[in-house]
């Protein structure tokens, strides 16, 4: 007898796998999916490994398979351990990554006969467990379900149980129906005939009214078959209004048909070519080339590239042509971006490279969208998947190339709930089980990738211009305007004299302008306006926070606390603030200053539909607006020729954060942003007020020049033992009562001290515990407590975790 080892989907489960017997007839295989007994449930289970003896003395029996066919294959059972390992998750979490969309179901329970042995007596069954089995027969198979509707619940089971222990029936176990909605279309098709449409539309031409109706009732009879309203509707210019008189009047009928989804529209799409290479194209992607062919030809391990290219230096090119390459080698590649990147535009853009071999999976397609698209993934339909983060985990077959782009992005990594896993870390370790190559692009590379690459561990690719000149080859100037001189001159409004000078000039000529603020950390620190000086912790350097209740400044990485200063501890000016702005104060401003502009607002609050980004979007792209407000989602990704100037309104609240990270996030951002301005042909320029415009991420931002900010950046890594120098584990504990929570986080301390010296673990470090940034979340109080070290997360690993805490390995953001 053989046995398995399951991963059961129960939160029991943990990080282990189960013994279970597979029973003769059953064919099992590594990777699939079965129904497993667990405790007195019956639950869904993959099988991880196979074995000639099981880990345990007693084991029961696998139940059935749930599907004939393995839904994980043998190397992405192996991601899926070591993601468990790794970031110290449940298994069943990290092997759900991996299975189809809308597969965690309950079992659906069905009773067959499969044959009656002739000499079998009848009559010794009672005349309940004879109707029963003649009513399956007849039927072939039912579902447990139904015949609990007609003879109820317990006697149903007894009866069942006993045809099953005298071998005249079987259960057997499917999953219970994906409710996916078939997709319909509103279809328009006329109900009298073509003539007669024509005969209606010349009466109401002649009689000179209704000429929207008459042109829709011409439209319509020039077509043989039922038409999209969509299309008709574009094919003659007529409203919602038009189309309802012509259905009342009983001419034409509105039918909903229903429709294949196929989440990338092929209208309008043409076939695009690979471009000729620019000579910096070239090299960086000759490199690219070479390693994909000795990897093919078995000569090395596949290498992971930095392609390290500022906005607009040809990087997507570069991800195009190393994927046709992976395709001439009869291999297929994902393509991650990040979620809000994903528009309709960047998906054109790899579907005219490869047309209808290119599949699409985020968050926000329908169940049915991910189910059909994940199932054609596997069966090999698609030379590229595009996606973001979680389409790391399609089954893509044969895999030969990775590409993240955006590679810094912060949304690569899951840090709401486990596994909390990195999409880079994850790549990097789906590349080297299957050998393919990986492309990490970013205009602005975590610090941490870029060490790598510095180190060596990657290979490092550069491109240093932009391709198109015309498009001016060099970046937009930036200025930094510095706010303490705008208080001297007594300007007390959001905006400097020169960027309301700026602003208003550019509104006159017809121009565009985005007014950026980046809203996280909307409140809580505090700065001198007359020097600039914002209170830091002097143990953790990041900026210490307010907090109202107690009225104390407290660092949110070691609970440093202190009352909050009358006067500047350096400049002893009195014109000590808390600072803190939103994106609806700014537009309520920008509205007072420049009356005569248009105002359009982009943050979180206005885009929680399916399209609203790109509603809003297409409406500043029309022109409808002449000033676009917004947070972070305005620096992604996009083409906006009519902006020729980018204001940030402040850079010092992304600057402020309590994290270690907040020079490298406000670098980025400020990045992205500068690289918003002057894409068109009218150019740009780019405005940053600050009162702190000698931080080294400011001017290294303002000069575009990574070079420089990386050097001091890794520099205060390397003296403040942060990341990469180190690894960090934040923990987090969270409980309705404050007073509870913080002396569980201080209970969970003192065991890890004792633990780690016991053992005589040198160099980790524990820092807090202290209040989470967010300190009260749904109703609930957060404490957390950071572990510093070489190898955190192996200590950790061998540490029982109470309930109640969330563990964090490798964390992005200690906030
Ligand atoms: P990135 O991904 O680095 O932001 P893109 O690949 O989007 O850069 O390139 C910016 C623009 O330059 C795009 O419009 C692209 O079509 C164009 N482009 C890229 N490479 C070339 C090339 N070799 N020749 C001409 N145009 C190019
Ligand atoms: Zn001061
Ligand atoms: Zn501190």
């Amino acid at each position: 007898m053989g046995y398995a080892e399951v991963s059961v989907n129960s939160p029991i489960a943990q990080r282990r796998t189960f013994s279970y017997a597979i029973p003769s007839g059953l064919n099992i295989d590594v990777g699939q999916a079965v129904w497993v007994p667990f405790g007195d449930k019956l639950l869904q289970g993959i099988v991880l490994e196979l074995s000639c003896y099981p880990s345990v003395e007693e084991t029961r029996e696998i139940a059935g398979v749930i599907e004939p066919r393995p839904l994980l294959s043998p190397l992405q059972v192996l991601l899926a351990r070591w993601l468990s390992e790794h970031y110290l998750s449940p298994l069943f979490n990290t092997v759900a990554l991996m299975l189809p969309p809308g597969f965690e179901r309950k079992a659906v329970t069905f009773i067959s006969i499969p044959s009656i042995p002739d000499d079998f007596d009848l009559s010794s069954l009672t005349p309940e467990q004879r109707h029963t089995l003649e009513l399956v027969q007849r039927q072939g198979k039912v579902s447990l379900r139904e015949l609990e509707n007609t003879l109820g619940k317990k006697k149903t089971q007894a009866i069942v149980s006993q045809l099953v222990v005298r071998g005249l029936a079987v259960r057997s176990y499917e999953l219970g129906r994906v409710r996916v909605k078939p997709k319909k279309v509103a279809y328009l098709c006329l109900v009298v005939t073509a003539g007669e449409a024509r005969q209606e539309a010349a009466r109401l031409r002649e009689q000179g009214k209704a000429i929207k109706q008459a042109s829709l009732l011409e439209f319509l009879s020039q077509v043989s078959q039922p038409i999209p309203l969509s299309e008709a509707r574009r094919g003659t210019n007529c409203s919602t209004s038009t189309v309802k008189a012509v259905v009342s009047r009983g001419l034409v009928e509105l039918q909903q048909i229903e429709v294949k989804r196929e989440p990338i529209s092929y209208e309008g799409i043409t076939l695009s070519e690979s471009l000729a290479l620019t000579d910096a194209q070239k090299s960086a992607f000759q490199s690219v080339q070479s390693s994909l062919h000795q990897v093919a030809e078995g000569q090395v391990s596949p290498t992971i590239f930095l392609l390290h290219g500022v906005t607009g230096s040809g990087k997507t090119e570069i991800y195009l042509q190393a994927l046709a390459e992976v395709v001439k080698l009869g291999k297929r590649g994902i393509v991650l971006v990040p979620e809000i990147a994903l528009t309709p535009q960047a998906i054109e853009r790899f579907a005219s490279r490869f047309p209808h071999r290119v599949a699409v999976l985020h968050s926000k397609l329908s169940l049915g969208e991910q189910f059909d698209e994940w199932q054609r993934i596997r069966n090999g339909e698609f030379d590229v998947v595009v996606g973001s983060r979680s389409a790391i985990f399609a089954p893509q077959p044969d895999l030969g190339l990775i590409v993240i782009d955006e590679e810094h992005e912060w949304t690569y990594k899951q840090h709401d709930k486990s596994p909390r896993y990195h999409t880079r870390d994850v790549a990097i370790k789906l590349a080297d089980l299957t050998g393919a190559v990986v492309i990490l692009g970013s205009a602005t590379p975590d610090v941490e990738t870029f060490y790598h690459a510095q180190r060596g561990d990657y290979r490092l690719l550069q491109l240093p211009e932009r391709v198109t000149p015309s498009e001016g080859s060099s970046l937009p100037p930036v200025k930094v305007v510095d706010l303490r001189d705008e208080l001297k001159a007594g300007n007390r409004s959001l905006f400097s004299r020169s960027l309301s000078q700026a602003t208003a000039k550019a509104v006159a000529n017809r121009e565009q302008v985005i007014l950026f603020l980046n809203r996280r950390g909307a409140a809580t620190f505090i700065q001198c306006r007359t020097c600039g000086l914002v209170l830091r912790c002097k143990r953790c350097e990041v900026a210490l926070t307010h907090h109202f209740v107690e009225d104390a400044l407290v660092c949110h990485q070691c609970n440093y606390r202190m009352p909050v200063p009358q006067i500047c501890p350096q400049c002893s000016s009195r014109q000590i603030k808390f600072l803190g702005i939103g994106t609806q104060k700014l537009e309520r401003e920008a509205g007072y200053t420049f009356p005569q502009a248009k105002l359009l607002r982009w943050d979180s609050d206005v885009t929680r539909g399916r399209h609203s980004h790109q509603e809003i979007l297409s409406k500043f792209r029309a022109h409808e607006a002449d000033i676009l407000i917004g947070t972070q989602m305005i620096a992604k990704g996009l083409d906006l020729p009519l902006v020729t100037l980018v204001g940030v309104v402040s850079a010092d609240t992304s600057l402020n954060l309590p994290d270690f990270r907040a020079g490298e996030r406000t670098f980025q951002l400020l990045s992205q942003v500068a690289g918003r301005a002057g894409r068109g042909i009218l150019g740009g320029r780019v405005i940053i007020q600050t009162y702190s415009p000698e931080h080294y991420a400011i001017q290294a931002a303002a000069k575009h020049d990574y070079a420089s900010f990386y050097d001091k950046e890794i520099a205060y890594r390397r003296q403040l033992h942060n990341p990469p120098f180190t690894r960090l584990v934040c923990l987090t504990y969270s409980h309705t009562n404050d007073v509870l929570c913080q002396r569980e986080a201080e209970r969970m301390k003192h065991l890890l001290i004792e633990e780690r010296d016991s053992k005589g673990i040198a160099g980790l470090s524990l820092i807090g515990p202290a209040p989470a940034f967010i300190h009260r979340l749904r109703g609930r109080f957060r404490w957390q407590l950071v572990l510093r070290g070489a190898e955190p997360a192996v200590f950790l690993s061998q540490i029982p975790i109470p309930q109640g805490w969330t563990v964090d390995i490798d964390p992005v953001s200690l906030i």
